[in-house]
């Protein structure tokens, strides 16, 4: 909830953000440590402009890729910064590799997904229970690293991978630049509207807007998981013994009671343990829980899931039909994060608007996922596991994912997409999928690029053309109410 606005202003020979200098009363030759404090203050700098461009993208995730891909084919100059070396955020690098599409009764995202899974090929796989289950599409998270790099050069965005969104330069109701740190110094990167796609929502909390951050009972976020995935199974072998997946599962059960073995998610273990479908298999049942935001903490945590991680797999070895060749081939390159912070915009996405369906005037398209709340103490409970109908919208029908979610009421040049935009805790739960960040990516990207053309704050793009311009580019936008 705290905010951490830092305020920068343009120097009288308003040069813009080549001119910082002269800023505070503190301006010093060398870092000074502030006595009884344990802060230090650092002397100004002015800093080099790395780029400029009329959209900046903040955040390489499947929001920031189609809010980039999107903004640059209606026209306008792009750039997308990302602090990690590849594309695809927790899609690729934290392997979380299902897409989900539909209402239980029929397709209703489209659009950029759509074609990032046709542009996918072997990297895709269409799964068969589709339309009976929201999932649809399996992929090979090593592959999409390539596919998002094709989509984002097709379309002309500018990709500056490796350096980290650390400021945003703000004066009154407009962003003017965010600084970067990289590996030759801290820069700058100008832009007539930002969209912050960090999924942890770093540069509108840095431009100081207001932010929620975990469930209203204690502020706990959403519990993380480590994704990782094994090799050498020999399925058919697993499949012919149910009843040695049931010992082996009651056994982790006993050791994990005894302190003897790790939390797991119970439901994701059994299956796993019953059904693999492939030699290669991603697992997605490792939970670890804390702040996303604290580094050490982070660090601990993400160490803690790989070790879980071979304590599943060694213990499988040993004891599971068809598991005695299998390896870790891959892990999360950093641990797979739900939730961190939601910030605050003109509208507030809640459970009653996901669970009712209900529609927006100003839809950017269409969300039917369960509220699917992970245990934000780590026991790897999910609420999925309970099926419940208050938790989900009604099968065949979805709600709508508003503009206002990404647009603010500080700052008229920034908007958020993805898992960091206005939601609560349990609407979180649901629009944080990626076929969601994707529909917000495309509907945000498209609107920025309109807003240059003519002249105008987001808000004030004419929504009944933007609705219409997303349509004619794939997207699925239905029953859309009157009003704005
Ligand atoms: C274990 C797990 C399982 C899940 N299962 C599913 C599932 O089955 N299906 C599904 O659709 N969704 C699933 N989700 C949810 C989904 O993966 C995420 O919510 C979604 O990918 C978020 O996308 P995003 O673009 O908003 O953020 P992210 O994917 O987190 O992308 C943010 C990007 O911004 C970059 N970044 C962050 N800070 C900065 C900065 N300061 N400067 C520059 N770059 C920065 C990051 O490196 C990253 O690339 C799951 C999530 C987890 C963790």
């Amino acid at each position: 909830m705290s905010s951490t606005r830092r305020q920068f202003f343009l120097t009288a020979s308003g040069g813009g953000i080549g001119a910082l200098a002269s800023l505070t009363p503190v301006a010093s030759q060398a870092a000074m440590d502030v006595k009884g404090s344990k802060e230090i203050i650092v002397p100004e700098k002015r800093l080099p402009i790395l780029a400029e461009a009329d959209v900046v993208v903040c955040g390489g995730g499947t929001a920031g890729i189609a809010a980039a891909c999107s903004a640059a084919r209606h026209g306008a100059k792009v750039i997308l910064l990302e602090r990690w070396p590849s594309l695809g955020g927790m899609a690729t690098n934290a392997l979380v590799n299902i897409w989900h599409t539909g209402d239980r009764r029929k397709q209703v995202i489209f659009g950029l997904l759509q074609e990032a899974a046709e542009r996918g090929g072997r990297f895709v796989r269409r799964m068969s229970d589709f339309p009976k289950r929201p999932e649809m599409y399996e992929f090979d998270p090593v592959g999409m690293r390539v596919v998002f790099d094709q989509m984002l050069k097709e379309s002309g965005v500018r990709v500056l991978c490796n350096l980290t969104a650390v400021e945003s330069v703000v004066t009154g109701d407009r962003m003017h630049a965010v600084l970067v740190d990289t590996k030759t110094g801290r820069k700058a990167v100008k832009g007539r509207i930002f969209i912050d796609a960090t999924g942890d929502g770093d540069v509108a909390a840095n431009a100081g807007i207001p932010f929620d951050f975990g469930r209203a009972s204690d502020g706990a976020v959403q519990g993380m998981t480590m994704m990782f995935q094994v090799r050498g199974l020999e399925p058919d072998q697993v499949r012919a013994h149910p009843e040695e997946a049931e010992r082996v599962l009651a056994l982790m059960k006993k050791l994990r009671e005894d302190g003897k073995y790790p939390q797991f998610m119970d439901l994701a273990a059994r299956s796993y343990l019953r059904s693999p479908r492939s030699p290669i298999v991603a697992y997605n049942m490792c939970p670890v829980a804390g702040n996303p935001l604290e580094e050490e903490e982070l660090s601990r945590l993400s160490a803690q899931g790989r070790e879980q991680v071979y304590q599943y797999v060694n213990l499988w070895r040993k004891e599971m039909p068809g598991f005695k060749n299998a390896e870790v081939c891959q892990m999360g390159f950093g641990l797979g994060i739900r939730e961190s912070r939601r910030i605050r915009g003109i509208k507030t996405l809640d459970g009653p608007m996901v669970v009712g369906a209900i529609k927006q005037p100003d839809a950017l398209g269409h969300g039917f996922w369960m509220i699917d709340i992970h245990d934000p103490k780590g026991s790897g409970h999910t609420s999925w596991a309970d099926q419940r109908a208050d938790m989900m919208p009604p099968a065949g029908e979805s709600y709508h994912i508003p503009l206002g979610m990404c647009l603010n009421k500080q700052i008229n040049n920034l908007a958020v997409v993805g898992r960091c935009s206005s939601s609560t805790h349990e609407a979180c739960a649901s629009v944080r999928i990626q076929s969601h960040c994707m529909v917000m990516g495309q509907g945000v990207g498209t609107c920025a690029a309109l807003a240059i053309d003519g002249g105008k704050h987001m808000a004030g793009v004419d929504i009944r053309n933007l609705q219409s311009i997303l349509r004619k580019d794939g997207a699925y936008i239905k029953s859309v109410p009157a009003g704005t």
